[in-house]
């Protein structure tokens, strides 16, 4: 089982290529300048001989200590004159105490990882395993168990979710995998109860990943959901996560459906239908309208209800109201809680269904190419709103699972900043990370 090692690729594949080969290069070279000239070492001359720009710099001499550091590790241990060494090389290099001890503490934690991974993949530790673990906990000042728990605390995110991508990659649940994760950890000494408190940190933050990414592509598998629903078991998590899971879980699947054109149906809204008419939609919305006056064009927004049937949208609101039949429009794009809807009629514009969110544009997408018998048709040439995968996992990183607004850790969707709608791309610069309640507030503005 090389899970631990699949969790460090796919970190170091997020880093941009060409910057990190740069960056390599020019910290060999830098090292390499170190050590022929030792005392006489300049680090700004160092710099810009080997024409390292402003920007890089710290980067390259990270880099550089971290090679350092990783041939200290290479016998699996750090002693005192080693330790010593790199405190002499850390301050050549201008790095203070702490951001050293850092490295030296990240570099042994990459050591105790690749033991750990090689303890975990049999389930059973031998005497060398447990020597190896021993001696890098002992050369970080610390021992075993502590690492161990600094480790799940530290990584426990990263970790959950290498096992649920292994887990859904392979269409296997990661029972046995974990098996033997709990039972190398045992015996380490580590109890299931220290574990599970320690990852627990982490749980929500996975679990909220997963739903993230899930709701970007509007679907969750089964395969996803049936992991998912494992992981939250055996990490014992609160009944609160586990519900808000399950509502958001069904809300996925509810997009699905609607995506397949089985639309919802709802009691009769309070507005009049016509005989045979039936309702999917019926909540608060807004609707912006282009208008050009005499002194140029302005856009006007009324705040009102909208009812999606099966034949037309209907908007009332006490300034404005309007309806636009299925088969009068010829153009609409969709965003994540918004259409902009072009009609032969006078009532184009843009539509924010704020309740609900997500479902009254996706209900409004399908009821329309329902009645236009377009609905298993795709749009050939149509940009997707769908955010890459490397991209979501790059905002996500960059906002560290929180909500770019408010910081909130729940509710948190991929968010176009300028909407797909109103031409906004699906790439790194235009996505960034919402909770629910922001995403909403963001639709009021538009
Ligand atoms: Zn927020």
């Amino acid at each position: 089982m090389s899970l631990l090692k699949k969790l460090r690729e796919s970190v170091a594949s997020l880093v941009d290529p060409d910057r990190k080969e740069r960056t390599a290069t020019q910290a060999r070279g830098l090292r390499k300048l170190f050590f022929s000239k030792r005392e006489g070492f300049d680090l700004d001359q160092a710099l810009s001989e080997l024409r390292v720009s402003e920007k890089d710099a710290n980067a390259v001499i990270q880099v550089a200590y971290d090679q350092i550091l990783r041939r200290v590790w290479h016998d699996g241990a750090m002693d005192k004159g080693e330790k010593r060494a790199l405190q002499a090389i850390a301050k050549a290099f201008g790095l203070s105490e702490a951001e050293a001890r850092h490295l030296n503490y990240q570099s042994g934690l990459t050591v105790f990882e690749e033991t750990l991974g090689m303890a975990i993949a049999d389930g059973i530790i031998d005497q060398h395993e447990m020597q190896r673990l021993q001696l890098v906990a002992a050369s970080l000042d610390t021992n075993v168990p502590t690492l161990v728990q600094r480790y799940y605390a530290t990584e426990g995110e990263r970790f959950l979710r290498s096992l649920f991508l292994s887990a859904i990659e392979d269409g296997k649940l990661g029972e046995q995998e974990w098996d033997q994760i709990v039972h190398t950890l045992h015996a380490l000494g580590f109890t299931s109860d220290s574990f599970l408190t320690a990852m627990k940190a982490n749980a929500q933050t996975f679990v909220e990943h997963v739903l993230a990414d899930a709701k970007s592509d509007g679907k969750i598998t089964e395969g996803e959901e049936t992991t998912l629903t494992w992981l939250l078991e055996v990490l014992r998590l609160d009944e609160g996560i586990k519900r808000y899971v399950q509502d958001q879980v069904k809300e996925l699947k509810l997009l699905d459906e609607i995506s397949r054109g089985r639309l919802p149906i709802i009691p009769t809204p309070p507005c009049l239908l016509d005989a045979g008419e039936v309702a999917h939609f019926h909540g608060p919305a807004f609707f912006s309208q282009l208008k050009t006056y005499k002194s140029g064009p302005q856009i006007r927004t009324f705040r009102g209800e909208a009812t999606i049937t099966d034949q037309r949208l209907l908007f009332s609101s006490p300034e404005k109201s309007c309806q636009l039949t299925h088969p009068s429009i010829i153009g609409i794009v969709r965003g994540e809680s918004a259409v902009e809807i072009r009609s032969t009629g006078r009532a184009s514009g843009y539509f924010v269904f704020p309740s609900n969110h997500r479902l009254g544009a996706a209900i409004y997408d399908a009821a329309l190419r329902k009645a236009k018998q377009t609905l298993l048709e795709s749009f050939p040439g149509a940009p997707s709103r769908s955010i890459p995968r490397e991209v979501r996992q790059r905002v996500w990183q960059r906002y560290g699972g929180r909500c770019a607004e408010c910081g909130a850790t729940s509710y948190l969707e991929f968010d176009h900043i300028v909407p797909f709608a109103k031409g906004g791309s699906s790439t790194d610069s235009n996505v960034q990370l919402l909770c629910r309640t922001c995403n909403l507030k963001k639709s009021d503005l538009i």
